[in-house]
């Protein structure tokens, strides 16, 4: 195992989680599935578990002292995550299931009350389907009419073809900040500046983004950004809408029910102020502890080393999947977040993804909810490596020795 990469110590780093070392066909686990969740570190569920040993309890509905203490604990996830996206106040911190449940809330609330017939929605081919679906049917209810940005074979947004799909009828821009299935990071900033130009909104999909680099609402200028906590070291089934407070404060709410009113009659309710008008009913209390302590864990890790050593695994895994004969790499962006997905001609990605799994080693096969993608270079699936910083060059070297297996078996 390589031992410390541009001044990160991943041996130590891979002591934090003990998902790491499992035996997978008696041989250490390599998981390279990271795309699609990443491992948790323990202070994740030492955070949960103390919730649940010590002061389980309801939040925001308490005086006595384990719902004050939960509730305090909840609220201050909610700070951190504002500190992490650097957004300006809290309340523009919603807590959702998960990148799918935030970007959904943004079409059902926004899109359904201020979208009307004949408006465009922009999105881009390489779109996870929690990206293209809400929009789909969004339009077929309200007769908007979605666009979609193209992408050449390297695997790069055609940046004309944005500028000439963007016009005063484009009232959103929906965009992928990193692909999952290309690794192709896009150049999100640039976008929304632009389509502000023409006076149409953004919502980034950072879902494969804020595991990797620092993400700086401000900075970008989106109107709303989804992510999962998952997908960031956290636990499942908790996600964040950001969006700007004058933006949220105008939509409606997504759920209704308990916490998210002001006063409920028969005749007439009002709804709660931000952020909880669009927090209906009791929140996944313990993974939002678990998102909190993730955040801390990643912030202490830090970005700059987390970018530099992904990027060095990236440059090593490119070029090692050459040695496997007729390897074709499948997303060669310029720039580039650590995804290697690939096809090997005349086998199909099951077979790579189960004769891989014997060797102990984790990789994705399939179209990675990007269908689109997929008909764009006319392949059914792909295998995929997602790495993160706690890989290392001889997991990598591993995954080497079993594609040249593969090709073995399948000549
Ligand atoms: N967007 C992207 C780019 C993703 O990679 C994923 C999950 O793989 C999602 C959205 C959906 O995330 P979730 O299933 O956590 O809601």
């Amino acid at each position: 195992m390589s031992g410390v990469v541009m001044d990160l110590d991943v041996k130590k780093i891979r002591q934090d989680f003990p998902n790491l070392h499992v035996s997978v066909h008696g041989k250490p686990l390599v998981y390279f599935d990271n795309a699609a969740t990443t491992f948790k570190p323990r202070v994740v569920w030492e955070a949960m578990d103390g919730y649940y040993q010590k002061y389980a309890s309801n939040v925001h509905r308490g005086i006595h002292e384990l719902s004050e203490k939960a509730t305090a604990a909840y609220e201050a996830t909610r700070g951190k995550v504002q500190k992490f996206l650097n957004a300006r106040d809290s309340k523009e911190i919603i807590f959702t299931r998960g990148t799918t449940e935030s970007i959904n809330l943004v079409a059902y609330s926004y899109g359904r009350h201020f979208l009307k017939d004949g408006d465009e929605i922009l999105i881009s081919e390489m779109e996870h389907h929690s990206n293209i679906v809400p929009w789909q049917m969004l339009c077929e209810e309200k007769g908007c009419i979605l666009k979609v940005i193209p992408f050449n074979d390297q695997g790069e947004l055609i940046y004309e073809e944005f500028e000439r799909l963007l016009t005063a009828k484009t009232k959103l821009l929906s965009i992928v900040y990193i692909s999952n299935s290309l690794g192709t990071i896009n150049p999100v900033k640039k976008m929304i500046k632009a389509a502000h130009a023409r006076g149409a909104l953004v919502l980034v999909d950072a879902a494969q983004a804020v595991g990797h680099r620092r993400v700086d609402v401000q900075d970008l200028d989106c109107d709303f950004l989804a992510f999962s906590g998952h997908k960031l070291f956290g636990p499942t089934g908790v996600g964040v809408l950001y969006g700007k407070a004058e933006l949220l404060n105008k939509m409606p709410p997504f759920h209704g029910g308990g916490d998210m009113i002001s006063s409920v009659t028969f005749e007439k309710t009002t709804y709660a102020a931000l952020p909880y008008k669009f927090e209906a009913g009791t929140p996944a209390v313990a993974e939002v502890i678990g998102l909190g302590a993730a955040i801390d864990y990643v912030l202490s890790v830090g970005f700059e080393r987390i970018e530099a050593c992904e990027q060095s695994l990236l440059e090593y895994g490119t070029r090692a999947l050459q040695k496997v004969p007729g390897l074709k790499l499948i997303g060669a962006a310029r720039e580039k977040a650590a995804v290697l997905s690939f096809i090997l001609p005349g086998v199909h990605p099951h077979d790579i993804g189960t004769l891989v799994n014997d060797e102990g080693i984790a990789i994705r096969t399939g179209h990675h909810c990007t269908q689109p993608v997929m008909k764009h270079f006319g392949v059914p699936a792909t295998s995929r490596a997602s790495l993160s910083f706690y890989n290392t060059t001889a997991e990598i070297d591993r995954l080497v020795e079993a594609l040249l297996k593969v090709r073995e078996v399948f000549p």
